[in-house]
């Protein structure tokens, strides 16, 4: 799909709205800038691609609002070269935006019709993450440790086996809580043993859910 000056406009408007509420991580907004989120969506909603909004892209899911995408993506504080596991790769948007910010990602989707999807826009793209189809509950135990683990669905709390994958230094991000609001938490590892948790405001995902389909 072409990347239009109509599209590149419409996205430069979007990084503005975003600005506006408060997110002013530049690295995560030039990021954001040059992902084009419309090969992303579902042809019904691709005229909406640069609303500030979550869309659906099919089995049930949806591809995060860019606010919470740019959140999400500002408290892992994305260094060049980091090893970023993300859980629930759905359209892969969120995908390419860590690949933007040079890191080196490895995501898991447990649907299989989304993995296959993400999988041939990200390559049409010429984003080149390490996607996998399975449980997210489990990592990716052969692959890690990780320096940021992000989960982009709804988690009843915070997956110790995600935890045991992460070097010490590492962050980890994550929505907790029930069906239809959840609290962002973020998780530092400074030791072994050590962690500090802090939240950081409400936001609605959709669930993480065992197993694979
Ligand atoms: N990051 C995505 C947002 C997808 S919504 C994007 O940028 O488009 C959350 C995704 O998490 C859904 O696709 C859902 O199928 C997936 N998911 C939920 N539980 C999971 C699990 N246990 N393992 C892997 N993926 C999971």
């Amino acid at each position: 799909m072409e990347d239009s000056f109509l599209h590149k406009g419409l996205r430069k408007k979007l990084i503005n709205e975003i600005r506006r509420k408060d997110l002013e991580d530049e690295a995560v907004l030039n990021a954001i800038e040059r992902v084009p989120r419309h090969c992303f969506m579902d042809s019904s909603f691709v005229k909406f691609a640069y609303k500030d909004q979550a869309f659906p892209i099919g089995a049930g899911q949806t591809i995060s609002q860019p606010y919470t995408v740019a959140f999400q993506t500002s408290l892992l504080q994305i260094k060049k070269r980091d090893k970023v596991l993300e859980i629930g790769t759905g359209s892969g948007y969120q995908a390419a935006v860590l690949i933007e910010m040079g890191a080196n990602v490895f995501s898991i989707e447990r649907h299989k019709e989304l993995y296959l999807k993400a999988k041939a826009t990200l390559s049409e793209l010429n984003y080149h993450p390490h996607l996998f189809y399975g449980d997210g509950y489990l990592g990716l135990p052969t692959y890690g440790p990780f320096d940021k683990i992000l989960i982009t669905a709804a988690a009843p709390d915070v997956p110790n086996r995600l935890l045991e994958q992460m070097n010490t230094g590492g962050r980890l991000v994550v929505p907790i809580g029930k069906f239809g609001s959840q609290i962002m938490t973020l998780v530092e590892k400074t030791g072994e043993n050590d962690y500090i948790t802090s939240e950081h405001g409400y936001f609605v995902f959709v669930p993480m859910v065992k197993g694979k389909e």
